[in-house]
């Protein structure tokens, strides 16, 4: 799960996105037709030589409408504290500028490994442009095309070259790591101390995985956790942690260290489009997921308000129909012991197995009961299937055709298989291989 982070720095429209892209590419996670949400393409995870990094284009976090200089400023110390390695990237035809040299000055004083990478280099016979940024002082420049995908490889080898390697650091595999996300003032710290309750004392900042993850370990009825990147337990006070799309990648890096996704909704305010673009980070990263009603106490009730809020819950999440609701309050601590229970839940659903012969006869049993379907005279034919991964179940159906197993036909293997196994609040993945 530790794998280095690197960020591209550099001024506006030198091809920072365009780079960013051409890294992460368009590698969507294994299919996934639910509706979910728009990847924010200023955070991502690359891989080069089988080796895998998170990659932040600080370009795509702007602090207001701050002068070139600042949000220059901004966007290095941005890099600085997030980042293990950083790209400084310039402008190969239009060498070097004020800006650069402001960020060359800071991204110096930092004790980050720095390389250079001089974009727009689109040809050989542009390569003597690069000469003049040797003055920068960070070493031989890489010379690179985002246009045209030149110069990548050797800039990537350099960079991984340098970064540390976090593998060592590492839960044993029993350990539930679970995260809180959600939009500001929905609960997360509190209920992070209350969840810790008078465990909060032996707190400890241990070291994770990325430096600034606050990682708290505890352990209830002989089950240990780890609250990853404890909200608001950590010092604030840079200008870029108020923006949205900083929170957005907080929550990213959170999630992608986690097993179990709390997302915390306020029972007092409701649901608004904040809160299903933060759930759908969670469900496209396939995690377990549990939907936390906070602030429970401060609503006005009757014996038929919850139900109504878990209707209106399920209309609005369409795409977490798997994830069980817990209402509760971090503030009076009711219902708060139901939680932990539910967490352990979705964290073995999430790790369940299904033997490949007992998945075979629901999936019999669910095509005698609804026959496949056809399209252009052909009827899908499932040979067989088998679960490949866990976290999430992840199930192969070897088919005649793969176009032809429509969503529909999925969406109702899906919810076979639920019926079948328990699968309380976690995705599943289905996947169709032509079998040769
Ligand atoms: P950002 O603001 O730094 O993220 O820059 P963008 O990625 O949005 O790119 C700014 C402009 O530069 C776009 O018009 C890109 O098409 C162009 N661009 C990006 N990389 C290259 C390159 O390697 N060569 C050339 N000629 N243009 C590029
Ligand atoms: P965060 O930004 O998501 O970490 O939210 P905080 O934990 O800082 O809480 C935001 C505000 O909501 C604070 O004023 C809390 O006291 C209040 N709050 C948190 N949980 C509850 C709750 O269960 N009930 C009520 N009434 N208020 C709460």
């Amino acid at each position: 799960m530790g794998i280095p982070a690197v960020a591209i720095v550099g001024r506006p429209n030198i091809g920072k996105s365009t780079i960013f892209n051409r890294i992460i590419g368009d590698r969507v996670s294994i299919v996934d037709d639910k509706p979910g949400v728009t990847r924010d393409r200023i955070y991502g995870t690359g891989e080069w030589l089988n080796r895998k990094f998170h990659l932040i284009d600080t370009g795509g976090i702007e602090v207001g409408d701050e002068p070139l200089l600042v949000q220059m400023r901004h966007q290095a110390e941005l890099a600085i504290d997030e980042a293990d390695v950083i790209i400084f990237m310039v402008n190969g035809r239009e060498g070097i500028t004020a800006a650069d040299e402001e960020v060359a000055n800071l991204l110096f004083r930092s004790n980050k490994p720095i390389v250079l990478a001089v974009n727009k280099v689109d040809n050989f016979e542009m390569r003597e442009l690069m000469y003049e940024f040797y003055s920068l002082g960070f070493g031989d420049p890489f010379p690179i095309s985002g246009t045209h995908g030149l110069g990548l490889g050797d800039l990537l080898d350099k960079v991984l070259d340098l970064a540390p390697d976090k593998d060592d650091y590492e839960y044993n595999e029993e350990v539930i790591q679970f995260s809180l996300i959600g939009r500001p003032n929905v609960g997360k710290s509190s209920l992070t101390n209350a969840i810790l309750g008078e465990e909060r004392v032996i707190v400890s900042d241990i070291a994770g995985t990325t430096r600034d993850a606050i990682d708290t370990p505890f352990t209830r009825d002989g089950q240990e956790y780890v609250i990853i990147d404890t909200a608001g337990m950590r010092k604030r006070g840079k200008v870029y942690e108020s923006t949205e799309r900083y929170s957005v990648m907080r929550a990213q890096k959170a999630i992608e260290r986690s097993n179990v996704v709390l997302v915390v909704i306020d029972g007092e305010e409701g649901i608004i489009e904040q809160d299903k673009r933060v759930a759908g980070l969670a469900h496209e990263a396939g995690k377990a997921i549990v939907l936390v009603v906070n602030k429970w106490d401060a609503v006005d009730k009757d014996d038929k308000t919850m139900k109504k809020m878990e209707e209106k819950i399920r209309k609005e999440f369409l795409f977490l129909d798997y994830a069980p609701i817990v209402f509760l309050s971090a503030l009076t601590s009711k219902r708060l012991q139901t939680l932990l229970p539910v967490i352990k839940e979705v964290a073995e659903s999430h790790r369940r197995r299904i033997s490949t012969s007992v998945l075979n006869d629901v999936i019999v049993d669910a095509v005698a009961m609804n026959p496949t379907p056809t399209d252009k005279g052909q009827r899908l034919k499932i040979n067989y299937a088998t679960q490949v991964a866990i976290e999430p179940p992840t199930f192969v159906l070897f088919v005649n055709d793969p176009e032809l197993l429509h969503f529909s036909y999925k969406r109702y293997l899906d919810n076979q298989i639920r019926r079948a196994f328990d699968f309380t609040g976690t995705p599943i993945h289905i996947v169709a291989r032509q079998k040769n």
